[in-house]
């Protein structure tokens, strides 16, 4: 799957972790279908070890952290880029891995 793969990666979406704000209650591990976090036993933290595997406008995370610790781009800023990619898109119609 190259060309999802290279679109994937022009689609700035994935969680960021505010370190004050984490208990380090492994539920943003819990929670994610798509392994997108892993424990760091050195810190005893989550750490965002898979950020290209977040699925854009998934939010399934934010829902499993209590204390608001993970933060997500907005919707806003979902559809922006997404139209955004779009229009490169449809500019290099037969050739999108010109982006
Ligand atoms: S938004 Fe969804 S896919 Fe992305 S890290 Fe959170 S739970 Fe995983």
């Amino acid at each position: 799957m190259p060309l999802l793969s290279h679109l994937r990666e022009k689609f700035p979406w994935f969680p960021t972790i505010d370190a004050a704000a984490c208990r380090a209650d492994l539920q943003c591990i819990n929670f994610c279908p798509h392994d997108v976090f892993e424990w760091d036993a050195t810190t005893g933290r989550p750490v965002i070890a898979h950020p290209l595997r977040c699925l854009p406008g998934c939010q399934i995370c934010l829902e499993g952290c209590t204390t608001g610790a993970i933060s997500l781009p907005t919707k806003r800023e979902f559809h922006v880029n997404l139209e955004r990619l779009r229009a490169a898109v449809n500019r290099t119609h037969s050739s999108p891995h010109d982006l």
